[in-house]
């Protein structure tokens, strides 16, 4: 099973995009609904994620959208399109929100630690990234 969901999840992290073959630490089974909320095991449960994205993750569920002010849940990487919800900026080094669901996720996940950005600085100079994201 860890093997199909990393497949389902194109080999990258859902939440910040980065692959694989692009991070030294191996990639993380994620628990989408965390266990500690009531989150199950099964596949549908499960995606990739990076180190730092799982940890800043933590056992959040939900988050405040800067804009709104409203408590949403958050991106939920299986279910939900990355580019619905997110758009790369300045070149690819940040991401930003589109709607609530991303506002909220990018402040909650720290989508745009310094070391992000720090290595999609790098990433962009070798032509590795912002990923074309379908
Ligand atoms: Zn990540």
């Amino acid at each position: 099973m860890r093997q199909r969901v990393r497949q389902q999840a194109g080999d990258r992290c859902g939440y910040c995009r980065s692959l694989q073959k692009y991070v030294l630490g191996v990639l993380e089974i994620e628990h989408i609904l965390p266990k500690a909320a009531g989150g199950s095991d099964q596949e549908d449960n499960l995606w990739l994620a990076c180190r730092l994205c799982n940890s800043y993750k933590g056992v959040q569920t939900q988050a405040q959208d800067p804009v709104t002010n409203d408590t949403v849940s958050l991106f939920n990487p299986r279910h939900d399109r990355w580019r619905d919800h997110f758009i790369w900026t300045n070149q690819g080094i940040y991401v930003a929100g589109l709607t609530a669901i991303g506002r909220a996720t990018v402040i909650a996940l720290r989508l745009n630690n310094p070391y992000a950005v720090a290595v999609r600085q790098a990433w962009i100079s070798a032509g590795w990234h912002p990923p074309v994201e379908l």
